[in-house]
């Protein structure tokens, strides 16, 4: 396998960026982000999810960028993932999973099975970490999955993410944060808020 890092998407991101200001999903305020960083601006990802046509129009983007990746089943991690693994899987004909929350990692319940070899597609939100799409992958190749890309709605990585495969974005949009030390929100004695669900 190729060890450097792919990545692409992108290619019509004034549309979708559009998109996402249409729905509201940028917020201005300062965040405490689940990485313990400051941001002036925080994704609420549900104001987007709650639009279905939204919705359908960005998991067809991802839907196109993997078609010919032949998987059979789209896995994400819960809980935006449950609806864009649901919508991308609608769009290829596949069957869509979802991964929880399960000790350190995340695990395919409910009775949800992938065959040693099955190719998957693995989708989620916004990435930041990483560390959701990260469980989902391990979840899903610890029961012999074959992954053949990883699509999202945002890409707000500050470094290079490598899944070990493809990583396709429908925008790119580097998250801008700070060391709690060295906020100026903090220093300008702006309030901090925990956006719900981070
Ligand atoms: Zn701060």
């Amino acid at each position: 396998m190729d060890s450097s890092p792919q990545r692409s998407g992108e290619t019509c991101s004034t549309g979708v960026q559009e998109l996402f200001r249409k729905a509201g999903v940028m917020l201005d305020g300062h965040f405490l982000l689940t990485s313990g960083l400051h941001s002036p601006v925080y994704w609420e990802k549900f104001k987007l999810l709650q639009f279905p046509g939204y919705t359908g129009t960005l998991c067809s983007l991802i839907a196109a960028h993997f078609r010919q990746k032949h998987a059979s089943v789209v896995v994400g991690p819960t809980m935006g993932g449950v609806i864009l693994a649901f919508e991308t899987a609608r769009l290829l004909g596949t069957r869509a999973m979802f991964a929880e929350k399960d000790g350190d990692g995340r695990a395919l319940r409910r009775g949800f099975s992938i065959t040693s070899g099955e190719k998957v597609l693995v989708v989620d939100d916004v990435l930041t970490t990483g560390k959701s799409v990260t469980e989902t992958l391990e979840a899903v190749r610890s029961l012999g999955g074959d992954v053949v890309g990883v699509g999202v709605l945002v890409d707000r990585s500050q470094s290079c993410l490598d899944f070990g495969t493809e990583l396709f974005s429908c925008l790119r949009a580097p998250t801008v944060a700070y060391a709690p030390d060295q906020c100026p929100l903090c220093a300008a004695g702006v309030p901090l808020t925990k956006p719900g669900g981070a």
